[in-house]
């Protein structure tokens, strides 16, 4: 099974990422997660990919394409993967129709209202957890794996408004290109739990 989580900044794709990636042992790609990578080596496509990410712009669709296509190439893609921040526009889904075989798009719909706030107070850990301030109790490190937590430094209420147009005006036309192929599946997120998020999540998938 391959599927796409498709959610404005804030929706919690990464979060709900990591609990179906181990439940239905399907690979995690995120394209977020891999430019992140690169900047931190300081690879050429890390210093293609910053200027991009910190202005909240979308990283050029030749770039990104490129990426999830050789991705999915790779031997630990053959048994189903889960993309997450990819397509982000139409032409990267047109893109991704012609090199991958998708069987459903799930959308994380939250209201935008609270996208800001989730999304300024998110504390960040290494091994892929992620955390909001309101909840830590004052805590620095992860509650998994004991290291510094961190905030991203897209996370910033002047690049987070630019996130979200991007979002709205690039991205959100996306739902209705899967609701024509009949592939889209949507979960309502409200400011319900990632377990409450989840357990509406396995009920599409299946148990
Ligand atoms: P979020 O969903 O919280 O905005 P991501 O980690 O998915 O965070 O993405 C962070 C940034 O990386 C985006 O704002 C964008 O600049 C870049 N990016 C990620 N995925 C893509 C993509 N498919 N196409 C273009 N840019 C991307
Ligand atoms: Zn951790």
């Amino acid at each position: 099974m391959n599927i796409i989580l498709l959610g404005a900044p804030g929706a919690g794709k990464g979060t709900q990422a990591s609990k179906i990636a181990g439940k239905y042992k399907l690979l995690h790609i995120s394209t977020g997660d891999i430019f992140r990578a690169n900047i931190k080596g300081g690879t050429e496509i890390g210093k293609i990919a910053k200027s991009y990410i910190d202005a909240g712009k979308l990283v050029p669709d030749s770039v990104t394409c490129d990426i999830v296509k050789d991705r999915l190439t790779w031997d630990d893609a053959r048994h189903g993967y889960m993309l997450d921040g990819f397509p982000r526009n139409l032409f990267q889904a047109q893109e991704l129709d012609k090199f991958a075989h998708i069987d459903l798009c799930l959308n994380i719909d939250v209201e935008e209202a609270l996208l800001m706030d989730r999304i300024c107070g998110r504390r960040v850990c290494s091994c892929g957890e992620s955390y909001h301030v309101s909840t830590l109790n004052g805590a620095t490190t992860c509650a998994k794996c004991g290291k510094e937590l961190y905030q991203r430094a897209d996370d910033n209420p002047e690049t987070v408004k630019a996130r979200l147009d991007t979002y709205n005006t690039q991205t959100a036309p996306l739902i209705d290109y899967y609701k024509a192929q009949g592939k889209l599946a949507v979960v309502k997120s409200g400011e319900g739990s990632p377990d409450l998020v989840f357990e509406q999540i396995c009920k599409v998938l299946g148990h």
